[in-house]
C-alpha cells in the first residue's frame, strides 16, 4: 500500500476501530478478595490491574499494582485485608463503553493517566456490567497491525 502520510488509510482504519473490536477479557475480582489473593491473580493472569465487581457483579473498582504495593509495604497484616480497602472506588472509574472509538480509550487513558479501563454496559439499573478491558498494551498491538495491513 501507500505511505500513511499521503493515504491517510491508517488514521482512517483507527478512526473505525471500536472498542468490541479490540477489547481483552477482564479480570475481575470480588471486593471480599484478600490483598494476598489479588497480588496471585495479577501473576496468574499477567496483569497489571484487576477489576472489583460487587456482589450483583456489577462494576465496583479497579485496583493497580501500585494500588498493592503501596498498601502492602509496612504494613504486616495488608495481605488478609480485603481488596474493596485498598481499590479506587466508583463512582471515580474512568471506563469504556463497547460501541465507543479505541481512539476515545486512547485519550481517556492519557488524559487520567492510567493503565486500563473497563469495558461496561450500562444496564437499565444505571449499574455497569463489566465486558472487557481495554490497556495501553492493546492500544500497541492495534498499531502494529495497523502497521502490517499498510
Ligand atoms: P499503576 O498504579 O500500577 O501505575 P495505573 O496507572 O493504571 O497503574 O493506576 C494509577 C492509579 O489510578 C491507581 O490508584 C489505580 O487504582 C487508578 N486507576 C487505574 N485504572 C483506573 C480507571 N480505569 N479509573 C479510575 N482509576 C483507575
Amino acid at each position: 500500500g501507500t505511505e500513511m502520510a499521503s493515504g491517510g488509510q491508517a488514521s482512517q482504519r483507527l478512526n473505525g476501530l471500536k472498542i468490541k473490536d479490540v477489547q481483552a477479557m477482564p479480570v475481575i475480582v470480588r471486593e471480599t478478595t484478600s490483598v494476598h489473593d489479588a497480588v496471585v491473580t495479577l501473576f496468574l493472569e499477567n496483569v497489571g490491574s484487576l477489576i472489583v465487581a460487587d456482589d450483583d457483579g456489577y462494576l465496583s473498582g479497579v485496583i493497580s499494582r501500585k494500588d498493592l504495593l503501596k498498601f502492602t509495604l509496612g504494613n504486616p497484616s495488608a495481605s488478609t485485608m480485603p481488596v474493596s480497602l485498598v481499590m479506587t472506588r466508583q463512582p471515580n472509574i474512568i471506563y469504556v463503553q463497547p460501541e465507543e472509538a479505541i481512539l476515545d480509550a486512547a485519550r481517556k487513558m492519557i488524559h487520567h493517566q492510567v493503565d486500563s479501563l473497563p469495558v461496561v454496559t450500562v444496564a437499565k439499573n444505571g449499574k455497569q456490567e463489566v465486558v472487557g478491558r481495554i490497556t495501553k498494551t492493546t492500544m500497541t498491538k492495534v498499531l502494529l497491525d495497523i502497521a502490517a495491513e499498510s
